[in-house]
């Protein structure tokens, strides 16, 4: 190991980071390990959103298993999981989708943990 210097993106601060002897880094990578190990308020949000992001990925695999979805599944799961992405950027706080009688919405909670709702609206009547 050695140390070289990284400079955290959300709050400035030069940190002094451990890297391996024999391994190449761009500025940009001992940023993102300065980044990644730094205190400040912005940067362990954003860990804790990243954190946030794995459960939901691991979530929606739970719900919509690789090997046993159909095409249709497949396209949903992957606009949940971009959608998750953005939020845990911070960029959109829930998104809303129909497909046939179903629908699907996704939200970040403010506890930072990730709300799926499945909704059937297939209504059934009977008359006689
Ligand atoms: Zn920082």
């Amino acid at each position: 190991m050695r140390t070289t210097n990284g400079v955290c993106k959300y709050c400035g601060q030069m940190r002094i980071v451990q890297v391996s002897e024999d391994k190449e880094y761009t500025q940009e990578d001992l940023d993102r390990i300065a980044e990644s190990e730094c205190d400040c308020d912005i940067a362990s949000m954003m860990r804790k959103r990243n954190e946030a992001y794995g459960n939901l990925e691991g979530m929606l695999d739970e719900r919509f298993p690789d090997d046993s979805i159909d095409e249709k599944e497949k396209h949903i799961k992957k606009l949940l999981l971009a959608a998750g992405k953005e939020m845990s950027q911070m960029y959109i706080d829930a998104i809303g989708l129909t497909s046939g009688k179903e629908k699907f919405s996704l939200s970040l909670t403010q506890k930072l943990t990730f709300k799926l709702k499945i909704t059937n609206t297939e209504t059934e009547v009977q008359e006689t």
